[in-house]
């Protein structure tokens, strides 16, 4: 009986991918054209056309970064990070990219191993300028640090913008901006050592932080999209998000387990994200988890995978996404046996680059095949470097370049000079 209702549930699988597959045609996306489709079906072929031996393909399964316009009406969600806190190749920590129609760009969480795969997907930086954090755990928002502090190097020439917890608690030092003053502070010689070398102008955060004990409190409201907190329950000071635009709603999860703010407000969503830890049997044999260890920490500081399908059975969204676990061949099934336990709706259980396009009419999955070879974008504003003060080693290191290495590097510099016609001294 059970293997019967596996057969089911997998065809019923193929049958919604193939829905799946087919909206994103009739949508006319990922290169494909209908009108190619058609003539094809007026001349009765029975062959795919279209297809050439020279020409690009008509149809891809796959999402290339960069190469689909974004229908004004349309959202695209990216999954930059679908793990844990325990570090992997596969999959970074906690981060989300949203990208809006109306050319808004949104970062949910920047866990560690996430920003190398928002550079993969080639987007110039002063495009994602804005990043919200549930929290501050290291793996929801490890990579901040290095994202911001490579900003010039990486061509961004605005400061980043940052929301994060700060008030309705009893310890200020516990917040957003004491963290990121410190993550200054910490990085004093690095961004000291570049004035006068480098576009150093996005050195610099604007940080906002919200009272993170309020429920559905507004903390943005530009350009028609509206982003609110609920509070979450993960010790203190964590929130979920709900992202407004266009008609439609993306809740965010953050850590948590099943509260009463999200049943309220992340009610019938179009676009629900929820963290989906193993099951306590996983944790056990997979963390090395004792058995109490394993119960606790999957149900009072995070949602195990069964927590996660009574949420959605709660909530039922249109689509639900389900993150925050290592999503192995091995792990997988009995993580999805736990959610379809008391969840029949559509999820799907997030890796890395994971891509979404999400209208009211449905929501299409695939995979993006990120840049593993990216190299930075180009600055979108002209670069001023401020040389009235620029940084300067202190002679005795400069005057220690090894005596035979002169005359080699001047002779670099003679031949630079005349391919550029500049007239640059190396003394
Ligand atoms: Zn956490
Ligand atoms: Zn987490």
């Amino acid at each position: 009986m059970k293997s019967l209702k596996k057969v089911l549930a997998g065809s019923a699988i193929v049958v919604a991918a193939a829905a799946v597959y087919q909206w994103g045609h009739m949508d006319g996306a990922g290169g494909n054209s209908p009108g190619l489709m058609q003539s094809a079906h007026a001349a009765g072929a029975t062959v795919a056309s279209g297809w050439s031996p020279t020409e690009p393909s008509p149809t891809h399964g796959v999402y290339y970064p960069g190469t689909e316009a974004l229908d004004p009406d349309e959202m695209r969600v990216i999954a930059c990070g679908s793990g844990m806190p325990m570090p992997r190749l596969k999959q970074a920590a906690a981060c989300f990219l949203i990208e809006l129609g109306n050319g808004d760009k949104f970062i949910f969480d920047m866990g560690t191993g996430s920003m190398e795969r928002i550079y993969a997907l080639g987007i110039p930086l002063d495009f994602i300028d804005k990043v919200f954090l549930t929290h501050l755990h290291m793996d929801h928002m490890g990579d901040l640090p290095a994202f911001y502090i490579y900003g010039p190097q990486n061509n961004r020439s605005k400061p980043l913008r940052v929301w994060g917890p700060g008030g309705g608690g009893t310890r200020p030092e516990w917040g957003t901006k004491a963290a990121l003053e410190h993550v200054e502070k910490t990085w004093a010689w690095m961004t000291g050592t570049l004035a006068g070398t480098i576009d150093t102008r996005s050195f610099s955060m604007e940080v906002t932080e919200y009272d993170w004990s309020k429920v559905n409190n507004v903390i943005y409201e530009e350009n028609g999209v509206r982003i609110r907190t609920i509070p979450a329950i993960h010790l203190e000071q964590a929130v979920s998000f709900l992202l407004d635009w266009n008609g439609m709603t993306l809740a965010f999860s953050g850590d948590t387990v099943p509260n009463r703010w999200w049943a309220e407000y992340a009610k019938g969503v179009d676009f629900s994200i929820h963290e989906c830890f193993l099951t306590p049997n996983q944790a056990i044999e997979k963390w090395g988890f004792s058995p109490p260890e394993a119960l606790n920490a999957l149900t009072r500081v995070h949602a195990t995978a069964a927590l996660f399908g009574k949420v959605m059975a709660m909530t039922r969204p249109k689509h639900a996404v389900a993150y925050h676990f290592q999503n192995d061949a091995d792990t997988l099934p009995g993580v999805m046996d736990a959610v379809q336990s008391v969840y029949d709706g559509p999820v799907d259980y997030a890796q890395d680059f994971m891509v979404w396009n999400i209208t009211k009419d449905g929501v299409r999955t695939r995979m993006a095949v990120p840049n593993r070879e990216s190299f930075p974008t180009p600055s979108l504003a002209e670069k001023i470097i401020d040389t009235s003060n620029p940084y300067v080693s202190p002679a005795w290191v400069t005057e220690g370049w090894a005596e035979e290495a002169i005359p080699f590097v001047e002779e670099i510099y003679k031949t630079f000079n005349e391919e550029h016609g500049t007239n640059m001294k190396f003394r």
